[in-house]
């Protein structure tokens, strides 16, 4: 497996761009209405420069010290970046996350946001939180299911306030990911909660034209993973 040179990974983030606007567009939205999260897990800390270079500064890894290792040497000569967390959480990560993360977007327990409220306190920082719900009620999926979804998201922004800022997820695999999508969206709206990240290198398109406002592309980006 050999990572893409800098200027493939320039070539595949213009690409992915132009399909986001041309997404957006055909659903009637902005195209700066869509954030691409670009997710960089397993691949080094040169394909991230490489991704910098040509002006993407959001991005997303699934493992709390890889990320901790990854970013810390670029963030000072990119005060732009954003960070999202996107993996499963374990509870004894937390505090490294809440260091780290600009955004987590794994908030799917109630231990957990224990875990997230005595870590912010500690740290005396707070990331923006996203909910993550398992929407296909999948049982090796992370994420709250699906008919716990209100009361927990209801609990998080009475604990979390603004800081509770949006939904997440990552549909069935062998599955239309169409209805996920549009349910996801209709509950970030009922909730009143702006943020809507679903969509990875598959089917972002689909998810932007069902009100994503965060897409996660890692493959299309980056290329394949080992
Ligand atoms: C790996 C990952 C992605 C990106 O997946 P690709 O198919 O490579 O685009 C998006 N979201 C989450 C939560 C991931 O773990």
């Amino acid at each position: 497996m050999s990572e893409l040179s800098p200027p493939e990974i320039a070539a595949n983030l213009a690409c992915v761009r132009d399909r986001i606007a041309a997404a957006a567009r055909q659903a009637g939205r902005e195209p700066q209405d869509v954030t691409l999260v670009a997710v960089s897990k397993t691949h080094p800390a040169a394909a991230v420069a490489a991704a910098l270079a040509a002006g993407q500064h959001v991005f997303g890894e699934n493992r709390v010290q890889e990320a901790a290792t990854k970013f810390a040497a670029l963030r000072p000569a990119h005060p732009g970046l954003r960070l999202h967390v996107i993996g499963g959480l374990q509870t004894n990560k937390v505090r490294e996350a809440v260091r780290v993360a600009d955004v987590i977007e794994t908030l799917d327990r109630p231990r957990l946001a224990d875990a997230l409220e005595d870590a912010i306190r500690r740290e005396g920082r707070t990331p923006d939180l996203l909910v993550q719900v398992n929407v296909g009620d999948e049982a090796q999926k992370s994420g709250i299911p699906r008919a716990e979804a209100d009361a927990f998201i209801a609990a998080c922004k009475a604990r979390f306030g603004t800081a509770l800022v949006g939904l997440m997820c990552i549909p069935p695999l062998d599955a239309d990911p169409a209805p996920h999508f549009a349910w996801l969206a209709d509950r970030a709206a009922r909730h009143g909660l702006k943020i809507v990240s679903m969509g990875m290198s598959a089917d972002y398109e689909t998810a932007i034209a069902h009100g994503a406002t965060h897409v996660r592309v890692g493959s299309a980006i980056f290329g394949s993973r080992p």
